[in-house]
């Protein structure tokens, strides 16, 4: 079996593109905005689409990427000396519009702390200069519903909000289901489109020392999960995404109907 994503291009492309802007959308999203001419290629496909986001980190503010062959740029990333190997994480398209030979995309990057300090993606997020330069390693989706799915179930913490925000968007008009998504704050629950048919519900933390991925777990374990004909995405947190998982299949539902991934570890 092969360990790509079914979804994932055979051949990736690297695009290159700059920073156009960043603003603030809640008190833990932060929108920065790329654009370029080189980016009106890339073909996004909607839902979950996600790449690997590189940026500088040299001094020199320049950009050294890894050499992409097939689906294999890792150890070509690694052989780039420390002082000049870019930082690289997996980002969703939070939003994509093509103009006459450019395009702009969106990404909504959780503001999270790190040893006191906002995270490296959060910091660069908040203070990115226009024309700063960055490239995305296109991955395709990993949304993967079977044709005979009758019912959607899709859960997530803030950093699955981007992937769930566009599975709800692009879902049939006639979609049926339930989506769980867990935020920081109350003021981060923002309006989403969705059919419907979904029942979305909303678990904002807000107690100060909450764990990430609890609310929605309970949440979880709260759905009537119809088997056999339900679909399940579960990404966040690690132990969101993996026990998730256990509670669908203890449910019934087959581990072929469940997508989980863990986008991140506590
Ligand atoms: C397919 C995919 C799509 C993703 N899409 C998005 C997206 O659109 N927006 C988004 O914000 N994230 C998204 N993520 C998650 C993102 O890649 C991680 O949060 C990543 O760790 C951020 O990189 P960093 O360099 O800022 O932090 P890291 O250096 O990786 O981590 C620093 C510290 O922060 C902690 N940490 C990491 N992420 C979080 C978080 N979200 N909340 C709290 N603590 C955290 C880690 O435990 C670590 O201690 C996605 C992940 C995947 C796999």
């Amino acid at each position: 079996m092969s360990d790509f994503p079914r979804l994932m291009p055979a051949n990736p492309r690297m695009f290159h593109a700059r920073v156009a802007g960043t603003r603030r959308m809640s008190p833990s999203f932060q929108r920065i905005t790329l654009e370029s001419t080189d980016l009106a290629e890339f073909h996004w496909r909607g839902l979950d689409h996600w790449f690997r986001l590189f940026f500088p980190l040299a001094s020199d503010g320049g950009l050294r990427l890894p050499e992409v062959r097939g689906r294999l740029w890792w150890k070509s990333y690694l052989a780039i000396p420390e002082e000049q190997r870019p930082h690289c994480s997996n980002y969703t398209v939070a939003g994509y519009r093509r103009f006459d030979g450019r395009a702009e995309l969106d990404i909504d990057v959780v503001l999270h702390w790190h040893e006191g300090k906002l995270a490296r993606v959060a910091s660069w997020a908040v203070s990115a200069v226009p024309g700063s330069p960055v490239a995305l390693l296109d991955q395709g989706v990993l949304f993967d519903p079977p044709d005979d799915t009758t019912n959607y179930l899709l859960v997530s913490d803030e950093s699955g909000l981007p992937a769930l925000r566009g599975i709800l968007r692009d879902l049939p008009a006639d979609a049926v289901g339930t989506a769980i998504i867990e935020v920081p704050a109350h003021d981060d629950v923002l309006p989403v489109e969705a059919p419907e048919g979904v029942h979305v519900r909303w678990m904002p933390r807000d107690e100060p020392g909450s764990h990430a991925g609890v609310a929605a777990l309970r949440a979880l374990e709260a759905v009537e999960v119809p088997c056999p004909a339900s679909y399940a995405f579960v990404v966040g947190e690690s132990t969101l995404a993996t026990e998730g998982r256990r509670r669908l299949q203890r449910a019934g539902l087959a581990k072929e109907r469940i997508t989980f991934s863990g986008f991140w570890k506590a």
